[in-house]
This record gives C-alpha cells, structure tokens and sequence, in this order.
C-alpha cells in the first residue's frame, strides 16, 4: 500500500517536473526562475571546523506537486527516510531549490512575481544572527521540530562569531547574507560603491566565518530596497528576499506578542515567507511555542536552498582577512603573561 503509493507519487513527480520544466524553459520570463521542488540531496561536506558538531538528523521529506496528466518518464529517486525523534515534529514538507540567475525576488510585501507557496506553506527566516544565547536556543528548537530555516546573518556578527553561525550550517539550515553591517542600503548618505561594499564585505564575511560560500540569498536591512543596489544584485545573481510575515519581534516586548503577532497575520495572508531575528531574545524564547502553533494550524515548513553557492569576490575576501589581522606581538598564552599576584 505504501509502495504503490510511493510509486504514484514518484510518478506525479516526475510529470510535474518534466511538465515545470518545459513550463519555465518556453515561458518569456525564463530568465526570472522559479523555485523547483527538488529531492533531498546527500548533506554537503561539512568546512573543517564545523565537523565537530554533528550535523542534525536529515527529517522526513515528502515532495508535494500538483497533479498531472502526463506520463511519467522515468521513476524518481526515492526519499532518504528520517531520523527524526519527534513523531509530532512540524518537519519540512517540501525542499526548493533557487536558481538565483538574474536575482529574482521573494516575498510579497515587496514582490508579487514568484507565487510558489501554495496555502498553509511557511517558509522561516531569521535576521541579524549569529549571535550567542538566541541564535543557539533557536537551532536547538528547529532541530527539536526536524525543521529547517533561512539565516541572514550581518557580516560584523559572523566574524564575531563565525563558531555560532557554522552550527547553523551544519544544522542543514541556508545561510545567505544581510550586509556588513547592518546598513539602511537605500539612505541618501549611502554612495554605490558604499553599498557594494556593504554587499560584497557581509557574504565574504559569512564565506570567512564558514569556510564555504553562502547561498545567493540577500535581504536588505529594515527591508529598504535600493533601485541601484537591487539592480547590481541582479547582476549578481543574488535573490532578494522581503517576506509576507513581517514578525516585528524586534518590538515585542514578550514572547507571547510574537506569537500573537505571526498567527494573526498569517491567519490572514494564508501561507508565507516569515521574517523573524535570531537576534532577539524574545524570538528565541517565542519560537517553541510559535512552530508548536504552527503545526497545530496545518502549517508546513518550505525549505529553500540555493541551486549554486556565491562565488563571493578576491578582493573583498582578501580585503577582510587584511582588516582582521591584528598585530600579533607575542604568541604566549594569557596565563603565561598575565600573572594574578594579590586580590
Ligand atoms: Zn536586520
């Protein structure tokens, strides 16, 4: 009964593949690419550092498509099966991947382009991490619910703690970019070539603190999309990301108001890319009882991975372990210089 159902869906899969191919690849807006729902894939090499943390247990995947006519080619690949201790965990229901060629947009605050969440699909997204205490609590509560996420991590806070944000890696979450340092891209100050460099410092940054390129995956800070900046993201092939949920966590003063505040919109919209901080406190504190929610309302979790990693740019990789290099004077450990002679 389960393999025949397996089989009728590889086979639908497979139709709805072939079908979105030739659906994309004849469409006139084939340069902006959609996402395509894409098998689970063996988990990536872990950079070096990153190897002592166990990557987290790869969850049920279950590949959604829409029904089609058409016969099927070939069978699909199976399913890697799950190691998720949670029976009622929210999990991921389907992985897409971005083909980020010409830096399409996401989120319909902003852009109404690309509709592929279909109703009660989230896709998570967390700002401004890592950072310690929060961004850790977070990935222990996505990984208690064998689900995945979206991270954006600043620039400066990656290299202030690139430890932190290699776990959010090797938890098999996507970790694109926010900037270098959190800045309003779109303020009359902001030159062209400061925001390029904005740009280029913050995914060197996150390729420093990993050891591997981020995905193409951009949001601009407090949502303030520059025309320039977006156009040379474009050139880029970077994805931009706004959202449908705007959590405002940044302004809760609880937990609970979080949670009140995600609910009662996506109540509204449906179905949606939510935005929320690893940042906060609040947020990490909220988040266990936000998926809890989020299960109970028939929700299910989108997980979005880029088709390619960043080829990040020499120059600003160079340029930034150039600006890191402190002066080293003497290499011999504090407690072999510092000496506590009286208290
Ligand atoms: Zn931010």
């Amino acid at each position: 009964m389960r393999n025949a159902f397996g089989l009728m869906l590889a086979s639908v899969v497979t139709a709805a593949v072939i079908a979105g191919v030739w659906f994309w690849t004849s469409s006139p807006r084939a340069d902006v690419a959609a996402p395509q729902t894409v098998a689970a894939r063996p988990a990536e090499p872990l950079p070096p550092a990153a190897s002592a943390k166990p990557a987290a247990a790869r969850e049920d995947l279950e590949v959604t498509a829409s029904l089609s006519n058409k016969p099927a080619a070939a069978p699909a690949p199976t399913q890697p099966k799950s190691a998720c201790a949670n029976p009622d965990a929210l999990g991921v229901s389907r992985v897409v991947e971005i083909d980020t060629k010409g830096g399409p947009g996401f989120g319909f605050e902003h852009f109404k382009q690309l509709d592929f969440l279909t109703d009660k699909e989230v896709v998570l997204t967390f700002d401004d991490g890592p950072w310690p205490g929060n961004t850790p609590s977070v990935l222990k509560t996505l990984a208690d619910e064998c689900t995945k996420a979206v991270f954006f991590p600043i620039g400066k806070h990656a290299t202030y703690h690139p430890e932190i944000l290699k776990q959010v890696a090797a938890a098999g979450h996507t970790v694109g970019a926010h900037t270098w340092s959190h800045a309003n891209l779109n303020s009359k100050k902001m030159t062209e070539q400061e925001a390029k460099d904005e740009l280029e410092k913050g995914f060197s940054a996150v390729k420093l603190a990993l050891g591997a390129p981020p995905a193409p995956f951009f949001r601009f800070p407090q949502l303030q999309h520059n025309p320039a900046a977006m156009a040379y993201l474009g050139s880029r092939n970077v994805a931009i990301f706004s959202c449908d949920v705007d959590s405002f966590d940044f302004k809760a003063k609880n937990a609970t108001q979080i949670i009140i505040s995600v609910m009662t919109k996506l109540e509204k919209s449906g179905k949606g890319i939510i935005l929320m901080h690893d940042f906060q406190k609040h947020t990490a504190e909220a988040l266990p009882e936000l998926l809890r929610r989020l299960k109970a309302g028939g929700y299910k979790v989108v997980q979005m991975k880029a088709k390619a990693p960043l080829q990040t740019l020499a120059e600003y990789d160079e340029g930034l372990v150039k600006d890191m290099k402190l002066p080293v004077a003497s290499a011999r450990p504090v407690n072999n210089v510092v000496q506590t002679v009286s208290e």
